[in-house]
C-alpha cells in the first residue's frame, strides 16, 4: 500500500503517514506520520497564540483506534515553538488532547464505552489499566463540560448524599429545570452552601434564583437566606416523605424489635416492605405487608400515615393542601404515635415552606432522580474517590438521559 492510502485510511487532517510497520505475529501497525507540505499553522498549546518558525521538532508515540485487529499506534513529528509570553513550549495538535499517549479519538472512544459499562469492563475491552481508563473517562468529561452551554439556574435543588465511610456526607447542589447537578460540597453545614453560593455565582446569578427546594434542616435554610434573598424555600415532598419514612421505621422498630424473640424474626428483612409505597409493590409483597398489619395495627396505622400524607402533593390550590394537612393531623389524635406527631409539629413549624410548593410549582422528583443516579454511579463505580469526577460523571448521564430514573409523576 502506498504511503498515500495509509494516509487517507488515518485520516488525520492536515498530517500525511510516510512509514508503516505491519508486525503480523503481533498484530500491531505502527504508522508515522508529519505535517503535509505547505501546512504550517504552528499554534502555542500554552495561550493559542499563532507562531511563524517552529523551534525545534520531537517525536511522540500515541496510540490510536485499531485499524481491523491491528492495535495501532501513530508516531507524530510534534514541533516546539518560542512563544513571546510562554517560552519553549509544545505546538498545539488537535489529535493530542493531552499528554497522555493517546489520540483525541482514541480518549473519545473509551469515554463514550464508560458511559454504558464499567470502568473494569472498559479496562478489559481496551486491554488498558483501570486507572488508566478513568484518568482518560475524566479528561473526556472535562472536555465535554468546558465547552457546552451552562443554562440559568432558577430553580435550584439542595440535598445531602451519604457517600460511604470515608467520603462521608457530600451537599448536592442541582438545577431543577435541567436535572442536573451542579456542585459537590464536603459535608452539609451552613459553611458548605455558603462556598457554592461565594465560589460559584456571581451577584447577578444569585439573585436570579428563584425557588430552592430543600430538607427542613435549618443550615441550608439560613446559608440560602443569607445569599439568595429573594430565593423562595420550599420543602418538598421528596425531602418531606424521607421523614415519613423514618417515622414508619421508627414505629417498626418500637413495635417489634424492642419486643424481641418470635415478633423479632418476623418481621426481620422487612423494612423495605414498609418503606415502598402501596402502588408500587406486587400482589405477593401486598400479601406479606396485609400479614404484618394484621398481627399490628400501629405498624399499619403508621404505613396508611405515610401513604395518605403522599397524597398532599395533589394538590395544587394553598387552601386545599393546607385543609388536607390538617385533616392529616387531626388523624393523629388518639393513635399515640409518636414519630409521627413529632412529623406532625415538624411541619407545622415548617408550613410556609410546604405550602410555597402550592406557589410556585418547582419540578417535584427531581432532586430524587438525580440523587438515585449519584448513588447508582457510586454502586457501580465502587467509590469515587475523585468528587470532581463523580460530578462530570452524573452530568453527563443527566445531559445524555442515559438510564436516567424517570421522574415520577405527580399523580
Ligand atoms: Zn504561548
Amino acid at each position: 500500500m502506498r504511503h498515500n492510502d495509509w494516509s487517507k485510511i488515518l485520516g488525520w487532517p492536515g498530517y500525511a503517514v510516510y512509514q508503516q510497520e505491519i508486525d503480523e505475529k503481533a498484530k500491531t501497525l505502527k504508522l508515522w506520520v508529519r505535517r503535509k507540505r505547505g501546512n504550517l499553522r504552528l499554534i502555542c498549546s500554552g495561550c493559542g497564540r499563532r507562531i511563524g518558525q517552529p523551534a525545534d521538532v520531537t517525536e511522540r508515540e500515541v496510540r490510536d483506534l485499531p485499524c481491523f485487529e491491528y492495535r495501532t499506534t501513530v508516531v507524530i513529528e510534534v514541533y516546539r515553538v518560542r512563544c513571546p509570553d510562554c517560552g519553549l513550549k509544545i505546538e498545539k495538535v488537535d489529535q493530542l488532547p493531552s499528554k497522555a499517549p493517546f489520540s483525541k479519538r482514541f480518549e473519545e472512544a473509551v469515554g463514550e464505552a464508560c458511559e454504558s459499562a464499567s470502568g473494569r469492563r472498559v479496562a478489559l475491552r481496551f486491554s488498558l489499566p483501570e486507572s488508566t481508563v478513568r484518568a482518560i473517562d475524566l479528561r473526556y468529561l472535562e472536555r465535554w463540560s468546558q465547552y457546552r452551554k451552562k443554562p440559568a439556574l432558577r430553580q435550584m435543588g439542595v440535598d445531602e448524599i451519604y457517600l460511604g465511610k470515608k467520603a462521608k456526607f457530600v451537599t448536592v447542589v442541582s438545577n431543577l429545570e435541567t436535572g442536573e447537578p451542579l456542585w459537590f460540597g464536603q459535608e452539609r453545614k451552613k459553611e458548605t452552601l455558603d462556598e457554592f453560593f461565594r465560589s460559584q455565582l456571581s451577584k447577578r446569578q444569585k439573585e436570579r434564583i428563584e425557588v430552592a427546594c430543600v430538607d427542613m434542616w435549618a443550615p441550608y435554610r439560613l446559608s440560602i437566606e443569607e445569599w439568595a434573598p429573594c430565593c423562595k424555600i420550599v420543602y418538598d415532598k421528596f425531602h418531606i416523605m424521607q421523614h415519613a419514612n423514618k417515622a414508619v421505621d421508627e414505629v417498626r422498630r418500637a413495635e417489634f424489635f424492642r419486643k424481641g424473640g418470635p415478633m423479632r424474626d418476623l418481621m426481620k428483612g422487612k423494612r423495605w416492605l414498609l418503606l415502598t409505597r402501596w402502588v408500587n409493590l406486587a400482589d405477593g409483597h401486598k400479601q406479606m405487608l396485609n400479614e404484618l398489619f394484621r398481627i399490628n395495627r400501629k405498624v399499619m396505622k403508621a404505613y396508611l400515615l405515610k401513604e395518605s400524607l403522599d397524597r398532599l402533593w395533589n394538590y395544587i390550590y394553598e387552601g386545599a393542601m393546607l385543609c388536607y394537612l390538617q385533616s392529616w393531623i387531626d388523624q393523629l389524635r388518639w393513635q399515640r404515635l409518636e414519630p409521627f406527631q413529632k412529623l406532625a409539629l415538624m411541619l407545622l413549624d415548617h408550613l410556609d415552606g410546604i405550602l410555597n410548593y402550592c406557589r410556585l410549582k418547582p419540578r417535584l422528583g427531581v432532586v430524587e432522580a438525580i440523587n438515585g443516579n449519584i448513588k447508582m454511579l457510586v454502586r457501580r463505580g465502587r467509590g469515587y474517590k475523585n468528587l470532581r469526577y463523580l460530578l462530570l460523571k452524573a452530568q453527563r448521564m443527566a445531559a445524555t438521559k442515559t438510564e436516567f430514573v424517570a421522574f415520577r409523576k405527580v399523580a
